[in-house]
């Protein structure tokens, strides 16, 4: 297909703007951008898509996401609100996450994939967890992913707190799906896997060590770091380390390994990650949601930490997380200058992207050049100032949103055109949520009180 009449937006490192070029897609891959009067001259007989002055730009990257949170939406909590972090994992997640069965893991997830396409987060790297449904739980998530079309990293995570019998039921479950989709073999090969870890305060170190071995020489890990002080805590009481250290102690970190959070690591836990080459997921909504404090970010990029954006499962639009970096940063140190635009940039965009290729290798993802994956969203906006690669990142931070995204494209695909979407049934989906809520939310009220 040949894209006529957009704006394209590359997202190269020298980010650039384009007006009056096509993009030539065939199968999966963009093979060409030139003048589109030569483009048309050079493939007249190529179906043409109408741009209609939108800009076309690399869809969105989400570092860190929960399908399986969707039914805590509108869930009413028991008893008083819970005080503190920990009080909101016992009294709200844990309980949660143990009323999810087969079809409520499957409901959860489409919900959130029907929200990526529409929000135009095209690459996805979720963490999950429904302990009284372990085994095959990935497959299920894999299937609706496979459904919508969309791109993702999967995991399950493994934790203690449910029994040493689910925590090897959880290494299973990562060593099984790590294995099935090495060589590409699932959802066409848009659909990876790393090893899930839930915190270092609900695994003890014979777990640990069991998970490194599981894994072997290859891959990572994706686990919450020192979300809240109590990570901290629990760390040196049980080892006499902290978190990272100790993490590191059990040849957790590392290239291919993704920490989320990270707000309360000291500067050595810091330096440890930068060493590794460790990527580290920061989740500005779920962390101003939760009162956990906010993670020195620009200094830990400073650092030489890949700092990436996620959204801890919150809702799928990206910008929305942009936009959130950008302002908390700002009154978190009282100072305008803080969190420039450019630094949100690094982390959704270009941080985002390296991460996303090291487990697509060659795919060029997060980037509209020749030879990338034509992962690509079209956004209806309209600038009343003049629109240019230095300023992109304040028109978005100030002028775009998610509802602007008209089309969402994954591996050559429309999984979204012109609003419609094409692969996923909005209506019916939310349908069959809705009918397994009550089941859900009944359950939940047994395990939270
Ligand atoms: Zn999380």
């Amino acid at each position: 297909m040949l894209i006529v009449n957009g704006r394209l937006v590359t997202w190269e490192k020298e980010n650039r703007v384009l007006d009056g070029q096509a993009v030539y897609i065939e199968g999966e891959r963009v093979v060409e951008i030139g003048s589109q009067v030569e483009m048309r001259d050079k493939y007249p007989e190529v179906e043409e898509v109408d741009a209609g002055g939108q800009l076309v730009m690399p869809g969105n990257i989400c570092a860190h996401t929960h399908f399986y949170g969707a039914y805590a939406r509108g869930l009413a909590i028991p008893g008083f609100p819970p005080k503190d972090f920990p009080e909101i994992l016992k009294k709200l997640w844990w309980p949660l996450d143990k009323a999810l069965d087969e079809q409520s893991v499957r409901a959860s997830a489409l919900v959130h994939l029907v929200d990526a396409i529409k929000h135009g987060t095209t690459t996805l790297f979720d963490h999950h967890a429904s302990p009284n449904f372990i085994e095959g739980s990935l497959d299920v998530i894999a299937q609706a992913l496979d459904q919508s079309g969309l791109r993702a990293v999967l995991c399950y995570e493994v934790t203690d707190r449910d029994g040493e019998q689910k925590a090897k039921l959880g290494i299973q479950e990562n060593s099984a799906f790590i294995r099935k989709t090495a060589n590409g073999g699932v959802a066409d090969g848009r659909v990876r896997a790393t090893f899930g870890l839930h915190a270092s305060l609900t695994l003890s170190d014979e777990t640990l060590s069991l998970c490194r071995e599981a894994l072997g020489e290859e891959g990572g890990f994706h686990i919450h770091v020192a979300e809240h002080e109590a990570d901290e805590y629990d760390s040196l009481n049980k080892s006499g380390m902290r978190v990272v250290d100790r993490l590191n102690a059990h040849g957790i970190l590392g290239p291919r390994t993704i920490v989320a959070h990270g707000v309360h690591i000291d500067f050595v836990e810091a330096r440890l990650l930068a060493e590794t080459g460790t990527w580290l997921s920061h989740q500005p909504r779920s962390n101003m949601n939760n009162g956990v404090g906010v993670a020195p970010i620009e200094s830990l990029m400073r650092l030489g930490i890949n700092v990436c954006l996620g959204n801890d499962g919150f809702t799928q639009d990206m910008w929305t997380e942009w936009k959130t970096a950008y302002l908390l940063h700002k009154v978190w140190h009282k100072d305008p200058r803080r969190m420039n635009g450019l630094d949100v940039v690094q982390m959704g965009v270009y941080n985002n992207a390296a991460l996303a290729n090291s487990f697509f290798p060659g795919q060029k993802l997060g980037s509209l050049v020749e030879g990338s994956s034509a992962d690509l969203i079209f956004v209806d906006y309209h600038p009343f100032t003049p629109l240019t690669a230095g300023n992109l990142p304040w028109q978005i931070l100030f002028g775009f949103n998610e509802s602007m995204i008209t089309s969402t494209m994954v591996a050559g695909k429309f999984l979204m055109r012109d609003r419609k979407l094409l692969t996923l049934d909005e209506a019916e989906i939310a349908a069959q949520a809705l009918a397994l809520a009550p089941g859900v939310w009944e359950r939940y009220q047994t395990y939270a009180t």
